[in-house]
């Protein structure tokens, strides 16, 4: 692209440079030109780029190419913004909070990719070459801080990113079939950024904690472990845990060797299910399978 081009598109883009606008949630940057938008096409990548697109998934294979909000707005068509009475603006300051305390794939928040985004920003400033400062950064810097995080437990390690995706996503399939006896008839199911209220099924020793102490997803969803919330306090617990694992296990009359034996039959199990398709089913059924008859009695949903 020319900087003409760079140019235009950049200002045709400009709503996205605003202060308030988070990198993932808001919007992706294009590796190869830097500038930010909502989705990376393919056209963008072939026309613009005059790249082939095996080639650009080669190059940069951990690349967001649609940010969050994107996708929300497609599965949800057009948002509801006013039926809550709520100003646009207060809406968007709900959203930020909720958006900046989730966790991605990568386990990472995005307060904490902020973090990241800070200190790459710096890097990129004393680089004299944009262009090759920046995929330098997004190539080399990005992938070893969250190494680091991961190192410290912050976060999860990029080779463990399918496994934990297996994980979390059988926890939350898990959940929505112990959670019913929570839900009374007057509790809305809410979504972050939903109705004042609406409620959200809360696991007090977290899915992330499990996932990283090797605890079995049947206690952490077992309704033992479950609490209803309001989503707004939700948010603001993240991913920590609000009982102890000792806790945790003691609600579950288990022991943490019987249940690192499940864990570590999932993780074993995670492996053989496709990365396209992170079937929480077929994890259900193959883990019902490979277990002795007492676990699959004890598990059976
Ligand atoms: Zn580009």
């Amino acid at each position: 692209m020319t900087p003409t081009e760079i140019k235009k598109m950049k200002n045709r883009n400009k709503e996205f440079y605003k202060d308030e606008m988070v990198e993932g949630e808001d919007y992706v940057i294009c590796p190869l030109c830097s500038i930010r938008m909502s989705m990376i096409k393919s056209t963008h990548i072939t026309n613009r780029h005059k790249m082939p697109l095996a080639d650009f998934d080669l190059s940069y294979p951990n690349t967001q190419k649609i940010c969050k909000n994107r996708v929300i707005n497609i599965k949800n068509g057009l948002a509801k913004t006013d039926e809550n009475g709520l100003t646009k603006h207060q809406i968007s300051v709900a959203k930020a909070q909720v958006t900046k305390n989730a966790i991605g794939e990568d386990g990472l928040s995005i307060h904490q990719k902020i973090g990241i985004k800070t200190r790459n920003t710096h890097l990129r400033n004393k680089d004299e070459n944009g262009l090759n400062g920046y995929q330098r950064i997004a190539k080399v810097a990005r992938p070893k801080q969250i190494k680091t995080m991961a190192r410290n437990g912050d976060a999860i390690k990029p080779e463990e990113r399918h496994q934990w995706l297996c994980y979390r996503n059988l926890c939350i399939w898990l959940t929505r079939a112990t959670r019913a006896p929570l839900l009374t008839d007057d509790m809305i199911l809410g979504r972050a950024g939903s109705t004042s209220g609406n409620v959200q099924v809360d696991h007090e020793y977290s899915v992330f904690h499990g996932y990283r102490d090797g605890v079995s997803p049947f206690d952490i969803c077992n309704i033992v472990n479950l609490v209803v919330l309001p989503w707004e306090e939700n948010v603001k617990k993240n991913r920590k845990s609000s009982i102890s694992l000792d806790e945790l296990l003691q609600r579950n009359n288990t022991t943490m060797e019987d249940s690192k034996k499940e864990y570590d039959l999932i993780i074993k199990l995670s492996a053989g299910i496709p990365q396209d398709n992170r079937s929480s089913i077929l994890l259900y059924e193959q883990f019902l399978e490979e277990s002795d008859a007492e676990i699959c009695k004890k598990r059976r949903l």
